[in-house]
């Protein structure tokens, strides 16, 4: 490796080397610096003590300056370390042969990549889309009030923008990132620059206003997108379509708040330190990548209108009736090109040979796919998909000239040559005519020399300083006629080059030269071609995203059993037998215990959950959420049946120590989440709510907790699923409109060492809990029996209204903590006989007795 500091002048000055990269350094400060040295791109300075760990390679240093370095073929896996990490790098490639150049080479900058603007394969996640996204926000300090957001794929070449629609404000903002889940974000002027904490860990770039022409928000979002690709992404700008406008109530899509995006595990386990199975991993078998996008976009934006749903539900009807066409067409896209990106490489200039080989082979599948379609036995079903099948028209035109010109296999690389097909072009097939008859004429002057001079192991090599060459072995060295010329001398070898040679030699190399000038000017044409069909490849690429997708959920719901929730356009919302779509395959189908629930149009419908801890509450409050969310995306769903009344937001309230990490109290996350549920829930909303009012006093909690019921039960009686361990709710039953009790049922016995058990059922059945369980909980988790008993002496106390402690323990549990004691009489007296069998008696026996003995 090039030595880069000057060792000469004792490391004081920089060597003309350090002098460039310092240059190139300061144009592409904020971004990690490949320096092209030989085989190696190196990394100085604070590069070097950034990027060392996270590529997992040695930190060195040299007369004092940290540096790394990498090898340049194994660049796309340290690439993708330091991408994934959210760092941008700028790769300065030497701009010159360094054979060829006296002095220092020219070294340049030639591609910035950073986490928002991929486009290669390698780097980019195939079955999720790459956003980069702007926002633009105005508001007092802090406290936004409007906002835009412009969000761009380059690697799909698709576009959304738009802004604050309606008065969720920063929470619809906060939904967006959720969905969206951008790889790099652009955060324009300073009210926008102070929601930086929402993209925690991930690259951001604070920009300043565009200027005022553009004042508008969408503008300012839109136009900083522009610009920021402009400066050094400018082939991106070719690919990206118009905008579509950003999901929301207005274009017909359900508003998941990103707290539901998170805690009910749509597309990523709520704890992104534990990967697990999520609602998409369930539903997507997708064969082709643009199918698993288009699915996970469903999943985070599902739909209100009931109409569309329908539509879609008869088609995932159909095909999950008709399981040999389904399969028949899974078969048939399985492994299908990915022609959205495909088609963006084209436009950008950057497709491969292979890319254009793949894309044919998927345009050569059209036809079949209809062909697929005919074969529905019912022309009802046939219609139904044929809007969708509208859209898949191969563009024969290219197809012809795909099939025509480019080579059956050709190579990864337009370098390797071989790309265009024989007899598209007259001087092509000329050329390599030429250079197949030197070839041979090289291979026959190796047998005839053989002949000629009796060496049996002569042969003809080359190699890129000599070019083509006679070789002999030492030992026949006296046998080579005189007219060769020697060129080179190895250890055991001698080699020569004949005038003859050389001039076949320049012919083949001035054919191969003019070979792959004329390959890359036809190939480039294609490339063109097909970028100029960009419309059209989009529209049959979301046909077939969109017939995957559909095929994606017929496979699952009919290897899942699911069943077609009726979609209604009232307030209601009834399941039969319904299942956690995730916890019913991580437990096996037959362990799950399926529950029912109805909900309104009209009474019942708000829902107060009691029961013990771990008795299935949030299970059963997270399958719910997940059955409206697959009924709107038009998935099938875990259930016997299902009526699904169209539900316009989803909010939920589960837990919130994950938010401690930044810096926000428990408690408070809590409340702003109420506090936003309760500003913007509807009549048609769905709230799921898991212990509110936790996080404080047992008094504050309480009454926060009753007064919110009340509070919903006022405004729009939303329907909402309350899971509560503050029994003093249940009394809402009768009191408040639309509240009803309910509760997850447990069977409790003397277990065999003395200790109750409790079993859980899982099943859910209206009325209130009998009681609270949570000092039976304490118990079987084993806190001791003293504190046991004096926490159920307190618990009486405050029961009986007595909100002062001011008792000592009694004698009892006194006497228990310096004695032990006897808490086998209260177990005794607490067995019900009759309700056990003669094997559970005899069991609660031996308990009883174990533990008189222990204690
Ligand atoms: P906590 O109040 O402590 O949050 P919980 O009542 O909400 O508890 P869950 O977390 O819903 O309890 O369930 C606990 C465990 O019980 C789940 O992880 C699951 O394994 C099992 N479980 C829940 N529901 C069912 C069900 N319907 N059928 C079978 N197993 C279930």
């Amino acid at each position: 490796m090039t030595n880069v500091i000057d060792t000469s002048a004792g490391g004081k000055a920089a060597t003309p080397l350090m002098q460039q990269y310092l240059g190139l350094k300061a144009r592409y400060a904020e971004e990690i610096l490949f320096f092209r040295l030989g085989d190696f791109y190196e990394m100085f300075f604070d590069d070097a003590a950034l990027a060392a760990p996270i590529m997992e390679v040695a930190l060195t240093q040299r007369q004092g300056i940290p540096m790394c370095g990498i090898p340049y073929h194994a660049m796309t896996g340290y690439l993708a370390k330091l991408i994934r990490a959210g760092k941008s790098v700028a790769i300065a490639e030497q701009m010159e042969d360094p054979k060829k150049t006296k002095g220092m080479v020219k070294r340049d900058v030639v591609r910035v990549v950073t986490p928002g603007t991929l486009v290669e394969d390698e780097l980019l996640p195939s079955r999720a889309n790459n956003f980069l996204v702007a926002i633009a926000a105005t508001g007092p300090r802090g406290g936004v009030v409007r906002w835009a957001l412009a969000a761009a794929d380059v690697s799909t070449g698709r576009q959304w923008l738009g802004e604050c629609a309606d008065d969720l404000q920063l929470n619809s903002l906060k939904s967006h990132l959720a969905a969206l889940s951008p790889s790099e974000i652009l955060f324009i002027g300073e009210t926008a620059a102070a929601l930086v904490g929402l993209n925690a860990g991930r690259a951001v770039t604070r920009l300043e206003p565009v200027p005022p022409s553009a004042g508008e928000l969408t503008a300012q979002a839109s136009e900083s997108i522009r610009r920021y690709l402009q400066r050094d992404h400018a082939q991106a700008l070719k690919s990206l379509r118009p905008a579509e406008p950003l999901p929301s109530a207005a274009n017909g899509v359900m508003f998941l708040d990103e707290t539901a995006i998170r805690h009910l595990e749509l597309v990523a386990a709520a704890d992104a330190s534990r990967p697990g199975p999520t609602l998409l991993s369930v539903l997507d078998r997708c064969v082709t990548a643009v199918g698993s996008r288009l699915l996970r976009w469903w999943v985070l934006h599902p739909s209100l209108d009931a109409a569309l749903i329908r539509g879609r539900q008869d088609q995932v009807e159909t095909l999950t009736e008709e399981s040999v066409v389904r399969t028949e067409l899974r078969t048939l896209l399985n492994g299908a090109a990915d022609i959205e990106r495909i088609s963006v490489r084209s436009q950008a200039g950057t497709a491969s040979p292979r890319d254009l080989a793949s894309l044919r082979d998927v345009l050569s599948r059209l036809p079949s796919v209809h062909e697929v379609f005919r074969r529905l036995a019912d022309r009802a079903a046939i219609e139904r998909f044929s809007p969708t099948l509208s859209r898949l028209k191969s563009p024969d035109e290219l197809m012809e000239t795909l099939a025509q010109e480019l080579a059956d296999e050709p190579p990864a690389r337009l370098l390797d040559g071989g790309v265009i097909r024989d007899g598209v072009d007259g001087e092509l097939d000329e050329l390599r005519g030429l250079r197949r008859h030197g070839k041979k004429w090289i291979a026959e002057l190796e047998t005839a020399e053989r002949e000629r001079t009796g060496i049996g192991s002569l042969k003809i090599g080359y190699n890129d300083v000599f070019g083509y060459y006679l070789e002999v072995s030492r030992a026949n060295v006296s046998k080579v006629p005189p007219d060769w010329i020697r060129k080179q001398t190895l250890a055991n070898a001698e080699r020569y080059i004949t005038p003859a040679l050389k001039e076949q030699e320049e012919k083949i190399l001035g054919a191969e030269e003019r070979i792959g000038a004329i390959e890359g000017r036809l190939f480039g044409d294609l490339v063109l071609r097909v970028a100029a069909h960009g419309p059209s490849l989009a529209r049959i690429a979301e046909a077939l995203a969109h017939i995957d997708v559909i095929a994606s959920l017929s496979d699952a719901a009919s290897e899942n059993g699911y069943v077609r929730p009726k979609i209604l356009e009232t307030v209601e919302f009834r399941v039969k037998g319904g299942r956690h779509p995730v916890v019913e395959r991580q437990l096996g189908r037959d362990r799950f215990i399926a529950n029912d629930l109805n909900l309104g149009p009209d009474k019942d419908r708000i829902a107060i959950i009691t029961g013990p801890n771990m008795a299935g509450k949030s299970t059963y409050l997270r399958q719910t959420a997940l059955i409206v969310i697959m009924a709107q995306m038009v998935s099938f769903v875990p259930a016997q049946s299902a009526d699904v009344g169209i539900v316009d937001k989803i909010f939920t309230r589960i837990g919130a120590s994950d938010r401690l990490s930044q810096g926000q109290s428990t408690f408070m996350v809590e409340m702003q989440e109420v506090a936003t549920l309760l500003a913007n829930a509807t009549e048609r909303s769905f709230l799921v709510l898991d212990e509110v009012g936790r996080g404080t006093s047992t008094y504050d909690g309480v009454s926060i907790a009753w007064a919110v019921v009340e509070h919903l039960s006022r405004i729009a009686s939303p329907r909402t699923l309350f899971a509560t361990h503050y029994f003093e709710l249940t009394q809402l039953e009768g009191r408040l409109d639309g509240v009803f009790n309910a509760h997850a049922t447990a069977k409790e016995w003397p277990g065999p060492d003395g200790r109750r058990q409790v079993v859980f059922l899982y099943q859910i059945q209206r009325g209130a809990a009998d009681r609270s369980y949570g000092i039976h909980v304490a118990e079987m988790a084993g806190v001791p029996s003293a504190c046991i008993d004096r926490a159920r002496e307190i618990l009486k106390e405050l029961e009986s209204g007595n909100h002062r402690i001011d008792k000592a323990p009694s004698a009892k549990t006194h006497q228990l903590e310096l004695f032990g004691g006897h808490p086998v009489l209260d177990d005794l007296r607490a067995v019900d006989v009759n309700a056990l069998t003669p094997l559970q008696a005899l069991n609660a026996l031996a308990g009883l007795k174990a533990r008189l003995e222990r204690e």
